[in-house]
């Protein structure tokens, strides 16, 4: 591995390489050379044999670099499933929460500081559905807490809603990495807890967030720009029904203010259902 460099401007101009690179999360006190080549096997004792280890005598430890997390280990469909068993056991939000904080089947768990559950009013009629959180929501342990929560923050107002009125959650509620987006496998383990969390919140309305949200909760293939602003429905597990409707995502439109105009126009149907006028 290459020596550091020792000094302070160097240092940074490294750090910020990383940071633009999305390597912005340590996972370990120090760094690890992964691409060192494997020492050699030791040749074979020609010496006699070492006694065995007893009490007095115990083996030398075997290094271990790093405590490894205890990912439940399987296929993503048994993890999955086991996702599945362990949701439906849950009689209430609390319940859930608590059994999501300690389910071991998604690796993401185990980089983030916080799980991100929820936030508003669970008894609210619109359920808000995003993606994953980031940085903000890591730290803070809630979702949308950053620049897209507030731009969502200002939507809502734009129709009357706070979050005291709305619902707020995500498909994967833990951060990735680098805000990278979550692997399908990851979505596949995490889906059980928000269909039992929309379940057990049981809003009038679910609105998806953005893209992922929309395709992994309604089951469509179709990109957001094709889908939003249309009502589709959600089926509960339970054979409910729930009005949903996708719409862009606020971080997208952070990066495309332009857009705006139709995320508004979808907060305008939504008020019109909310109002009976839809
Ligand atoms: N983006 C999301 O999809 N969810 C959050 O909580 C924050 C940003």
């Amino acid at each position: 591995m290459q020596d550091l460099p020792s000094d302070r401007d160097a240092l940074q101009a490294l750090l910020d390489f990383h940071v633009e690179a999305g390597v912005d999360l340590a996972l370990d006190e120090t760094p690890h050379n992964r691409f060192a080549e494997p020492k050699a096997a030791p040749a074979q004792a020609k010496t006699p044999a070492k006694a065995p280890a007893s009490k007095s005598n115990p083996p030398p430890s075997a290094p271990s670099p790093r405590a490894l997390p205890k990912v439940a280990a399987g296929a993503p469909e048994e993890v999955a499933s086991l996702a599945r068993e362990q949701a439906r056991h849950a009689q209430s939000l609390e319940e859930l929460e608590g059994i999501l904080a300690g389910f071991d089947g998604c690796a993401l768990k185990f980089s983030a500081k916080n799980l991100a559950f929820a936030d508003g009013n669970p008894q609210g009629r619109v359920m808000l559905v995003g993606e994953a959180p980031g940085a903000d929501e890591d730290r803070i342990g809630k979702p949308f807490m950053g620049r897209s929560g507030q731009l969502l923050d200002r939507m809502l107002a734009t129709i009357g809603l706070d979050r005291s009125q709305v619902y707020v959650a995500n498909i994967v509620p833990w951060r990735p990495p680098g805000n990278r987006t979550p692997t399908p496998q990851e979505i596949a383990i995490c889906k059980p807890f928000i269909a039992r969390q929309i379940e057990l919140a049981s809003p009038e309305f679910v609105l998806c967030l953005g893209g992922p949200a929309a395709q992994n909760l309604l089951g469509i293939k179709d990109g957001i720009l094709r889908t939003r602003g249309r009502w589709f429905t959600y089926k509960t597990e339970d054979g409910r029904e729930i009005k949903a409707l996708p719409t862009l995502h606020p971080a997208y439109l952070l990066r495309q203010p332009l857009q705006k105009r139709l995320g508004w126009r979808d907060f305008q149907a939504l008020r019109r259902a909310l109002d009976g006028r839809e």
